[in-house]
């Protein structure tokens, strides 16, 4: 099927068009830039972008995939979790859409899309192997950190773990900040640690210390590594010391690495799942790739992790998606649907 995929819940205003599991357009308008004087996304700031970009993203969508919108089979739309204002913009224009064109819809979640971003092939590289399952998938962005078991895309996904305060992305930013580094803080800090030590300071592993691991297996922590890092360098401040950024942005980025991977990999042994997916912007880091590439590669996992521009927030991969539940057989989604902003990983279809 023919699908086109709306994405808002956060700051991309994201359109994808695929037909059952090859990618045909993949438009990505991002208000990231208007959010960097705040330091963080600001939802009121993120819903307005989204109402001016939608349409342009859609135009853009169907030109590049060289299809009219009557043409569509389908509209599938992300309904939650994320900011609920950004995510009723796309709601509404996914209801609108569908109305208008007679189409059904398919409202679903957003985790579990950046799981369907693994299925999309280019019409040219249609050799990859597919997603295979089960596959334990770690999803770590700006407003999630989690770690999930997906026995199968459109029926069983089970949350492990996750964060059980700040995300992985969202402690780079606030790390990046303590440092004087710009938003967002994830490149920032990649580029920075090139010129430092790992080991120069051995910050916490929040909740992956033995002792913690028997209670939080696959929840995440990283708020008490942020404190850890203002502390240090407020030290250093006070006693008139110059800050190692180098040194604190290496060692901070190898704690956060560290701690993810040791989650994820605990999940593929316990679960004895041989398989290990990557997705969400944090994947960008260098850092976080190569260690997850030496540990799966000792542990006997294989290794996934999709091209970058489907690991961020896209419209692609809520696409895909849609077209996995039309071919499983699954019904549209009732037009009575809403956005909802804490919509668990297991409820995949709404
Ligand atoms: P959501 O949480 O809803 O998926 P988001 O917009 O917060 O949305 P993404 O756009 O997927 O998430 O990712 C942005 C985050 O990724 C930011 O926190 C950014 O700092 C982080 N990031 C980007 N590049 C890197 C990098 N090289 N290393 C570490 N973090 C990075
Ligand atoms: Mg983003
Ligand atoms: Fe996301």
């Amino acid at each position: 099927p023919l699908v086109l995929g709306i994405e808002t819940s956060c700051d991309e205003t994201g359109i994808g068009i695929v037909r059952g599991t090859t990618l045909l357009s993949n438009t990505i308008a991002s208000s990231m830039d208007e959010h960097a004087r705040y330091g963080g996304v600001v939802p009121e700031v993120a819903a307005r972008a989204h109402l001016e970009e939608l349409v342009p993203a859609i135009r853009a969508a169907t030109a590049e995939a060289g299809i009219s919108l009557a043409e569509i089979d389908a509209v599938a739309v992300t309904c939650g979790p994320g900011l609920s204002g950004a995510l009723m913009v796309g709601v509404g224009a996914a209801k609108a859409l569908a109305i208008s064109l007679g189409t059904p819809i398919y409202a679903v979640n957003h985790l579990v899309g950046h799981v369907g971003a693994d299925l999309l092939r280019t019409d040219e590289d249609q050799t990859d192997a597919p997603l295979e399952y089960p596959t334990i998938a770690l999803l770590v962005s700006g407003g999630h950190t989690s770690l999930l078991l997906v026995r199968d895309l459109v029926s069983d996904v089970e949350l492990l773990g996750e964060t059980i305060d700040d995300a992985a992305g969202e402690a780079f930013d606030k790390v990046a900040r303590i440092l004087g580094l710009p938003y967002p803080g994830g490149p920032q800090i990649d580029r920075a640690a090139l010129e430092g030590d790992p080991a120069a300071i051995r910050f916490p592993r929040g909740l992956s210390q033995a002792k913690d691991m028997a209670r939080h297996r696959y929840d995440f922590s990283f708020s008490g590594l942020k404190t850890s890092v203002a502390r240090w360098v407020e030290q250093r401040q006070d006693a008139g010391d110059p800050v190692p950024v180098a040194d604190v942005a290496a060692s901070f980025r190898e704690s956060v690495v560290d701690i993810l991977l040791t989650k994820a990999v605990a999940a593929c042994v316990d679960f004895e799942v041989p398989r290990l997916l990557l997705g969400g912007g944090v994947i960008a880091n260098a850092r976080l790739r190569q260690v997850a590439a030496e540990r799966t590669d000792a542990a006997g996992i294989a290794l996934r992790i999709p091209p970058l521009s489907l690991c961020t927030d896209n419209g692609a991969m809520i696409a895909a998606l849609g077209a996995q539940l039309i071919m499983a057989g699954h019904e549209p989604s009732s037009l009575e649907f809403g956005a909802d902003s804490t919509l668990p990983v297991s409820e995949i279809q709404v």
